[in-house]
Order: structure tokens, then C-alpha cells, then sequence
């Protein structure tokens, strides 16, 4: 049983082929400014990397490149496209239309278009990338898979914005939340690590990347999350601004001139870390710049790392009690400093950090980092959103 799964943006297609008996990645790779000159194709299998430049002037173009090269004779890691039994597209917003995975049909394909405007970065690329492999996969079962899935146990308490009732109804504003599937990912790897049912435990998990989000998963059920509307909201992030009051962007944007449009864009790519900073949305970049004593630098990380606690000590209060805290992704994964500051001064909590075990945290594999007297288990926890979708994608395929 093999799934491709596809997350389509509006100028790259990303692509893995999974087989689904040992879920291991048979071939992987990304298609690179679509659309745009000097188009890159970037395949990855059997140990080896090729990129090419090569014209992709549409996503169908793309999707016919990547075909070609899982079949290959030489490089490819299937004889015909045949084998493929399933694909999983990664779709960023549902709105209230979807609330969990569901088939391509051309119902469903009716309904994606009348959300389009609910992540009109996303959501878009997302249908073209799904048209394109349905011209080349007509009879291939497509499942979508969303990112706000996993959040929809929230309960109706912490999902609505207190604003007038009737636009709840009539545009379906609320807390949609993102990272749905590597939420719902990390919160069971960490379940099985630690040889537990998920329905036994109260988590945190903490998926911090360029975007960040955290969420209170109470016996394996989403009970908060801290994006919201979009994923603007929360803590501060590479480029986001996170939470703001409303009422300090209009200031903002009424001084400086700025159109609505033009104020989201500013608090979407121009705030969160490299905006405090001045130096860059990486935090990589940022703990350098730290070190070298960069004001600024320091600031921003200690902003998002107290933005974090917070959101720890909320949802510990949500959840009335923490067992796991889980950090995942590109920060979460690798950046210690973070958290470190993030979970500083938490032992009313009982969670209390293992400074060694922190530091010395091994890349790309799961590891616990409590000190022995922590109540609290602390894990970092590697995520795989795709295949959380390509195992979704079965599902609801009705595969295997
Ligand atoms: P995305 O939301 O784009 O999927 P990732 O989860 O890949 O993001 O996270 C990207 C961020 O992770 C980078 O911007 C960088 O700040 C951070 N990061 C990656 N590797 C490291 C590292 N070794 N140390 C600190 N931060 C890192």
C-alpha cells in the first residue's frame, strides 16, 4: 500500500511517497517557483538528491515531473503510477465546511472553492495542486486532509470570540487553530513512548516552527489551541505578530497609512521575532545575534519563550493538570535555549527541566528531558505531519 502525499502552495508543490506496511518514505522531494523562471525539481530516493532546473510553468506540469520520476528505471521507486493507491492533500483551512478528512468528489471540490478566501494564500494553491493530480490520477481515491481537523473536540466555550452571535453564524468566525495533524501526531507518539493510552493522559504540545502553536490535548482530543481565526494568532512567531490588541494594529495602520490589506500583511511577514529583532525571523540567527550581546535578539527570544509559558500555564489550568509537555518542530526540536526559558520557573507545576539532557538532545529521535524529580514528563518529539495525512488518507480512502 503506497500514498502520495501532496501539500500544493501557490508556487511549490511538495511531494512524499509513503509505504503504508513499514511507513517509510520511499521517495520525497519539492517542486520549487512554479510558475516563476528558472523553476527547481528537487527528488530525493535511494540515498541519493537530484535538483534540476527545469520549466514547471503550472502545477499540472509539476505533478507530471514527479510521476515521471517515481517511475523512473533508473531512480524511480515504482514501475507504474498504478501503485500509487491513495493521495493525501494537505489543506491549511476548513472553515466549519469540513471537520475532518474527506474523499475528492466533486461535492467536496464545490465546497473547497466556496472557502477559498478562508487562507487565501493557501487554500488556492491548495486546489490547484489537487486539480493537477486529478488530470494526471483520475481514478486514484484523493483524500483531504485538514490542518485545523484534529482542533474541532474543541469545546464551544474556547472556539468562540466574544462578538456579536449572529456574525459567528453568518461567516463562521471562531478559533480554527493550525498544525492540526502534528498536534494529534505528537500527542500519540508521545502516548506510546511513554507505553500509555492517550485517553489517560493530559498534554501540552508545543509545536514551534516559523509558525508556532501550542494546544491542551486532553485524553488525545483538542481542548484548546493557540492559533485562532488563522494562524496569526498566539504567541509571537518568525514573522507574526501573534496575539495584539486590535486596537494597537488600527493605531498603527491609521500613522503609517495602511490599507486593512496591508495591515495584515505587515502583521503576517513584517512583526513576530524579525520585527522585534531586526535581525531575522531564524532563531537561529537570532541566538547568534544574542551572544553577541544584540539587545534586540535577545528580546524577541525571550518575548516568544515567554510566550510559550504562558501558554503552558494556561492550558495546565485548562486542562486542570499537565502528565506531558512535547516540544516539536524546527525550534521545539532543536533550539534547547528556548526551551529552557520556556519552562523556567514552572516547579509550582512540577515540571522541572534537566538542564544536561537538554542540551545534549540527539537529533531526530525522541528524548526526554525531565530531571528525575519532574511530576511533569518533558519530551522532544520529531514530527511527521505527512504521515499523519497519508495514515488519514487511508482511512478515509477505505484502504488496506
Ligand atoms: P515551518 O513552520 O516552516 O515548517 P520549521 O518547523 O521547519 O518551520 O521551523 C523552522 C524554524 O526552526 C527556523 O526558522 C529556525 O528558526 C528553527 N530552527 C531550525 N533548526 C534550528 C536549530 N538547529 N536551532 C535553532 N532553531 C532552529
Amino acid at each position: 500500500m503506497k500514498i502520495l502525499v501532496i501539500n500544493s502552495g501557490s508556487s511549490s508543490l511538495k511531494y512524499q511517497l509513503i509505504d503504508m506496511e513499514t511507513e517509510r518514505v520511499l521517495a520525497k522531494g519539492n517542486c520549487e517557483r512554479i510558475g516563476i523562471a528558472h523553476s527547481n525539481f528537487i527528488y530525493k530516493a535511494h540515498g541519493r538528491t537530484i535538483e534540476q532546473e527545469v520549466e514547471m510553468p503550472n502545477h499540472n506540469v509539476a505533478v507530471k515531473l514527479v510521476l515521471n520520476k517515481l517511475t523512473d528505471s533508473e531512480i524511480g521507486v515504482i514501475s507504474s503510477m498504478s501503485e500509487i493507491d491513495g493521495v493525501g492533500h494537505r489543506v491549511v483551512a476548513s472553515g466549519e465546511a469540513f471537520k475532518k478528512p474527506t474523499l475528492v468528489t466533486p461535492e467536496s471540490m464545490k465546497l473547497m472553492e466556496e472557502i477559498k478566501d478562508l487562507a487565501p494564500l493557501h487554500n488556492p494553491a491548495a486546489i490547484v495542486g489537487i486539480k493537477a493530480c486529478l488530470s494526471e490520477m483520475p481514478n486514484t481515491p484523493m483524500v483531504l486532509v485538514f490542518d485545523t481537523g484534529f482542533h474541532f473536540t474543541m469545546p464551544d466555550y474556547a472556539y468562540m470570540y466574544a462578538i456579536d452571535y449572529a456574525h459567528y453564524e453568518k461567516y463562521h468566525i471562531r478559533r480554527y487553530g493550525a498544525h492540526g495533524t502534528s498536534h494529534k501526531f505528537v500527542a500519540q507518539e508521545a502516548a506510546k513512548y511513554l507505553k500509555k493510552d492517550v485517553k489517560d493522559l493530559k498534554i501540552i504540545t508545543c509545536h514551534l516552527g516559523n509558525g508556532s502553536s501550542i494546544t491542551a490535548v486532553n485524553g488525545g482530543r483538542c481542548i484548546d489551541t493557540s492559533m485562532g481565526f488563522t494562524p496569526l494568532a498566539g504567541v509571537p512567531m518568525g514573522t507574526r505578530s501573534g496575539d495584539i490588541d486590535y486596537s494597537a494594529a488600527e493605531y498603527i495602520a491609521k500613522k503609517e497609512n495602511m490599507t486593512v490589506s496591508e495591515t495584515l500583511n505587515y502583521l503576517n511577514k513584517k512583526c513576530g521575532v524579525l520585527g522585534v529583532s531586526g535581525v531575522s525571523s531564524d532563531f537561529r540567527d537570532l541566538s547568534d545575534a544574542a551572544s553577541n550581546g544584540n539587545y534586540r535578539a535577545e528580546l524577541a527570544l525571550n518575548m516568544f519563550a515567554y510566550g510559550v509559558k504562558k501558554y503552558i500555564g494556561a492550558y495546565a489550568a485548562a486542562l486542570n493538570g499537565v502528565d506531558v509537555i512535547v516540544f516539536t518542530a524546527g525550534i521545539g526540536e532543536n533550539d534547547d535555549v528556548v526551551r529552557r526559558k520556556s519552562l523556567q520557573n514552572l516547579d509550582y507545576l512540577g515540571v522541572k527541566l534537566d538542564e544536561r539532557k537538554n542540551s545534549s538532545c540527539p537529533r531526530g529521535e525522541i528524548a526526554e528531558i525531565q530531571s528525575a524529580d519532574s511530576k511533569v514528563k518533558i519530551l522532544v518529539i520529531p514530527t511527521n505531519e505527512e504521515l499523519v495525512i497519508a495514515r488519514e488518507t487511508m482511512l478515509e480512502a477505505k484502504l488496506g
